[in-house]
């Protein structure tokens, strides 16, 4: 009687454990690969990264295009800007996408969907429930 008790209590202590803290996983930043192939600049992992944060290949690679202010192609996985554009600068566009776009902000985990209320882009994050509208 007294055993059966315990091991009730003791499933309804594990299934009532949200999922997410069980497998919960340090995020890291995606690190572009970027290089100058004549007069462009070619970032080969484009859709890895979009994969990796879960967010639609178009949707970053136009900010990146709007960001870095110059024109450019979309190839297979790769991203093609015009011009030579120092490494360094579409790193930091790729992390402000991220930060902007990916990142929760109260709980800073990846978990996050965009949604669209009214006419606003909000943010909203599966872990922990905060929603934020994207300015
Ligand atoms: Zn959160």
């Amino acid at each position: 009687m007294q055993k059966y008790e315990y091991d009730k209590l003791l499933n309804r202590a594990i299934s009532s454990l949200p999922e997410k803290v069980v497998v919960q996983e340090r995020f890291e930043m995606p690190k572009g690969i970027i290089f100058h192939e004549g007069n462009t600049t070619i970032l080969r992992n484009l859709v890895e990264i979009a994969d990796k944060v879960n967010r639609d290949v178009q949707h970053i690679f136009s900010y990146l295009l709007k960001e870095l202010g110059t024109a450019g192609d979309i190839d297979g996985e790769r991203a093609i800007f015009q011009g030579k554009i120092p490494p360094k600068k579409i790193q930091e566009r790729i992390e402000k996408y991220v930060n902007k776009y990916v990142l929760c902000h109260e709980c800073g985990r990846p978990d996050t969907k965009l949604v669209k209320i009214n006419r606003t882009l909000i943010l909203k994050c599966e872990a922990c429930g905060a929603i934020r509208p994207i300015k």
